[in-house]
């Protein structure tokens, strides 16, 4: 292990800039690297990502390893994967940190079984044992229902995390940093798949996952027509919509606003449940949430137990006189 050093993440990169989920991940990877007295780099891999580096350490890094290369222009398991353990295997980190989106899902896996030690997805926080500097992670277990906490013996030690549910630091554009370019040096032949075409979901207003609002209704909800007020009320409170599952299924909001298990993560500032019970699987896409607001006409609903507040009634007259409210409210 004595060659294992340091606390590496992987500066994903999304819409042509350094995605959230990067600058969580090294906010996270500082406080790592300090309670191990170690440094914090960053590897950014792609086409056209240098530009970045600099970003990168202004978020905490002290050095950022850079692969930039054409053949990295879109994200492909094969040339990702290779390109990934060549710089583990060269700087080899003590912990690798990434995000748990579409790209760390494929990544860590197959880095953790090509260098032949774990990776623990989705975690919710992570710490250094003081005892034996092992990274401890953290993660929802049983559909949200428990947590768990995960240490391996192998190097690197690899997790990915849970949007939202580390901070970023204060950017510090007076924080300096070293720079360190990596050839891919890639045989293009080991790259089996090819991109034919990219879709971007279309959204109004507000991406889901980016909200700091999230007004989310339930099986109680009733009707397409029902989830206009709750659209309603997200515009006023500058946030969006969500779901549980029932509402996706019977077609009354499209499925990308489902949160759950099998849906999307969500960790705003505020949560207004409306009219959903609460069940573990809608729990476990939206237990990083601040200040859980319930309203529900079932006292017993699971919702209250992990509500901040609640209320207890039908939403049909709750909503309609909690909008009227917050009209007045910035009507000033
Ligand atoms: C493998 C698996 C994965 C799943 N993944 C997900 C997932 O990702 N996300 C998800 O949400 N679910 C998921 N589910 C489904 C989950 O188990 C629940 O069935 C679902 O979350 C229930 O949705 P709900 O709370 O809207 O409906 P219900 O449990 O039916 O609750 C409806 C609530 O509305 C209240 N209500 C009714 N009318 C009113 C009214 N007029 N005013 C106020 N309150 C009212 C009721 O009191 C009740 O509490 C999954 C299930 C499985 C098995």
């Amino acid at each position: 292990m004595a060659e294992y050093k340091g606390v590496m993440v992987y500066g994903e990169v999304a819409e042509g800039k350094l995605a959230a989920i990067a600058t969580e991940a090294l906010g996270c990877g500082r406080k790592l690297a300090d309670d191990l007295g170690q440094e914090l780099w960053a590897v950014l891999v792609g086409s056209g990502v240098s530009s970045f580096a600099q970003e990168a350490i202004t978020f905490g890094a002290d050095k950022v390893y850079v692969v930039d290369d054409p053949l990295l222009k879109d994200y492909q398991t094969d040339s990702y994967v290779t390109v990934m353990e060549k710089v583990i295997k060269q700087v080899m980190p003590q912990v690798l940190i990434l995000g748990q989106t579409t790209i760390g899902r494929d990544l860590a896996p197959r880095l953790a079984f090509r260098l032949g030690t774990t990776a623990t997805m989705d975690c919710i926080q992570l710490t250094i044992d003081p005892a034996s500097k092992r990274l401890l992670q953290t993660k929802p277990v049983y559909g949200g229902n428990a947590q768990a906490i995960f240490t391996g013996e192998f190097y690197p030690q690899i997790a990915t995390i849970r949007a939202k549910a580390m901070s970023p630091l204060e950017l510090n554009t007076s924080r300096q940093g070293e720079i360190i370019n990596i050839d891919a040096g890639l045989d293009p032949s080991v790259i089996r798949t090819r991109v034919l075409e990219k879709v971007v979901e279309e959204v109004e207003g507000i991406k889901l996952e980016e909200a700091e609002v999230v007004v989310a209704g339930g099986r109680g909800i009733g009707s397409a027509d029902g989830f206009k007020q709750l659209e309603e009320l997200a515009r006023l409170l500058k946030g969006a919509v969500g779901a549980s599952r029932p509402p996706c299924d019977n077609g009354w909001v499209a499925d990308t606003v489902q949160i759950g298990l099998t849906g999307k993560i969500v960790a705003p500032e505020l949560y207004i449940a409306v009219a959903l019970s609460g069940s573990s699987q809608h729990m476990s896409g939206c237990s990083g949430c601040k200040n859980i607001v319930a309203i529900n006409k079932d006292p017993e609903a699971n919702i209250f137990r992990e509500a901040r507040f609640g209320v207890v009634g039908d939403w049909k007259k709750v909503i309609p006189a909690f909008a009227n409210k917050v009209k007045e409210l910035l009507a000033g």
